[in-house]
């Protein structure tokens, strides 16, 4: 039987994925098929790590609709060929910009949206017209098994279709020659994805992680800041590769800041079973999170149950870059806090790590965020929120540096399964001697008069 690598190279190269109507079809199916797996897709998500209703419709499906929706609504104007202006050294001709899918698609998932991180590409990849092998996280496998069973009675596999398997089935799957692989998942796994890539030339999305840092200065809004951004960080329990990694508070507000941000917890609520807050997804990130938290340097918070992979919201304090907390992306509740005197300092501290996945700033004065936003390098981020950034699709989201390569989202996701062929088409009417020879100094006279 043909693996489905070869299945998928058959099916895209008979053209079966690419008209409007074939797009507009597999849209379609994707989004009744979601919508028929919905409640079991919920339940799955609590499965692997309680993930309330509440957060499964707001974090992953809502964005999900919302990205099939636009992709519907905007298939016709998206395919159309761009029209761009000629350079008059090619006169009489006119130019296009023709959008063509890249082909067959390697998409991997990451395990904390592991519906959304998995699924939006693939609407991406589709509305492009491609043809994608998804390979959903081993680390939520409730969740993998009903995406393989809803994809899989829902499409032929030779458009779409779930493989399931851990690393070493992974790196079988890279073996293959794809014309893009779309990766979601950490850095250091991202460089191994990308060397595989590199053997074939193939295009690589890497969407990666990082350590996002919250600046705050002294005129931000105290009590909002501190609400939007405890939302942001324990919401997915930390498990969100946006979510605001460590804080560096303006001194003069340092102390507000911390008995607003313990006011939001205490009011919040943060427990398994409530609303809003799930589990660690595994004992290994369990074990790994409780490790970085110094006893010492607790100011809220720190509670643990290994038994239901339950950590508390935990706010840590007197941090330092010499602290376990800040050399690695934490990826759970725990939020260093660190003081700064001088935002100059603050800007050097950051600039030591690698370029983040994303950045915010607390401030209610234009000069003090443009400083922040235009000294510092990261993939996207928000002025006075945190995370909200993401949802918004007019918006490219990705990382730069360590913290990826390339972007999607709406009208991006497009761009990024497609390629963008440069067409001149010349008219026949009229051709200028000046490239042709004999040549000799009158021409090229000619040439700089007009070139230079
Ligand atoms: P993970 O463990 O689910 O791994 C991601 C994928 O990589 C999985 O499908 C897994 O099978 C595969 N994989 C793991 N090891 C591999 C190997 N050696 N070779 C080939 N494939 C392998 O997720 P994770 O890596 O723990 O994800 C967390 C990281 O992802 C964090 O750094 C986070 O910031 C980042 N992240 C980024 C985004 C984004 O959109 N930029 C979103 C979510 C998570």
């Amino acid at each position: 039987m043909a693996s489905f690598h070869e299945q998928q190279r058959a099916f895209f190269d008979s053209g079966l994925s690419l008209s409007f109507s074939a797009r507009m079809q597999a849209l379609q199916q994707f989004d009744q098929a979601l919508r028929t797996y919905e409640e079991r897709i919920v339940a799955a998500l609590y499965e692997d790590f309680q993930k309330s209703e509440f957060e499964s419709f707001t974090t992953e499906f809502s964005m999900l609709y919302e990205e099939i929706r636009r992709a519907k609504k905007n298939l016709k104007k998206w395919m159309r060929p761009q029209r761009v202006r000629t350079n008059w050294i090619n006169w009489p001709a006119s130019s296009a910009i023709l959008r063509e899918p890249l082909g067959v698609n390697l998409i991997i998932g990451a395990w904390n949206y592991p519906v959304l991180l998995l699924l939006q590409p693939a609407v991406s990849a589709l509305a492009a017209g491609n043809t994608a092998v998804l390979k959903p996280s081993e680390n939520a496998p409730a969740v993998a098994n009903v995406l393989q069973q809803m994809i899989n009675t829902s499409f032929d596999p030779g458009h779409l279709v779930v493989v399931q398997g851990d690393a070493k089935a992974t790196q079988k799957l890279l073996s293959h020659k794809w014309d893009h692989i779309f990766y979601t998942g950490s850095t250091q796994v991202g460089k191994i994805i990308y060397q595989a890539a590199a053997s074939n030339l193939t295009p690589v999305t890497l969407e990666l992680g990082g350590k996002s840092p919250a600046v705050i200065t002294p005129t931000a809004n105290i009590a909002l800041t501190a609400k939007r951004l405890i939302w942001g960080k324990f919401l997915n329990a930390g498990q969100t590769c946006v979510a605001p990694d460590y804080v560096l508070v303006h001194e003069s507000v340092s102390e507000a800041f911390l008995q607003a941000c313990v006011a939001e917890l205490k009011q919040s609520n943060y427990a398994l079973g409530q609303r809003h807050y799930c589990q660690i997804i595994n004992e290994r990130h369990f074990d790994r999170l409780t490790a970085l938290m110094d006893e010492e340097k607790i100011f809220f918070g720190g509670q643990s149950d290994r038994s239901q992979r339950f950590i508390a919201p935990t706010i840590m304090v007197d941090v330092t870059l010499k602290d376990a907390v800040m050399r690695e992306e934490i990826f759970g509740p725990i939020l260093p806090v660190m003081t700064y005197v001088d935002v100059d300092q603050a800007l050097e501290l950051i600039k030591t790590l690698e370029k983040p996945l994303a950045a915010y700033v607390f401030s209610t004065d234009p000069k003090e965020y443009t400083k922040v936003l235009s000294e510092l390098s990261f993939g996207g981020g928000a002025v006075n929120d945190v995370v909200m950034h993401l949802s918004n699709p007019h918006l490219p989201f990705g990382g730069v540096g360590h913290s990826g390569i390339g972007a999607y989202h709406g009208k991006h996701g497009m761009d990024c399964f497609s390629h963008r062929k440069s067409i001149l088409y010349k008219k026949n009417w009229f051709e200028a001697p000046l490239k042709y020879p004999p040549l000799g100094p009158k021409k090229l006279k000619w040439i700089k008069r007009i070139m230079k």
